[in-house]
């Protein structure tokens, strides 16, 4: 399961901040996924809760979901869409555009208690 080896990044990650800074329990663990990386945030809770362990055990991982954007060359816009991908460019219709955003999977920031 992908989302299983994507949470466990992610507290690989945790852990090593933690022993970085010294700090014995993690409350809240913020992440950002785009809408175009394929990870299903439902799953990705689920593994997280079953996975976490040591200063991590007690952590409620909070997700971000980033739509998918990009610009056109075009009409020189950028956009946003609700769908996991783009075939055209919302706007005018045109082939012209680069997607910027929505492929992410990143930890932004932890809550620690000390
Ligand atoms: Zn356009």
């Amino acid at each position: 399961m992908h989302e299983l080896s994507i949470a466990m990044s992610i507290l690989d990650i945790v852990r090593d901040a933690c022993a970085e800074e010294g700090c014995s329990r993690v409350e809240k663990v913020r992440v950002r996924i785009g809408k175009a990386s394929g990870i299903m945030a439902d799953s990705l809770l689920f593994s997280f809760d079953c996975a976490r362990s040591g200063a991590a055990a007690g952590a409620t991982l909070e997700i971000e979901e980033v739509p998918v954007g990009g610009h056109c060359r075009d009409c020189a816009s950028d956009f946003t869409v609700e769908e996991k991908y783009v075939l055209e460019c919302p706007l005018c219709g045109g082939p012209a555009f680069t997607i910027d955003s929505g492929h992410e999977l990143e930890v932004v920031d932890l809550e620690v208690d000390d």
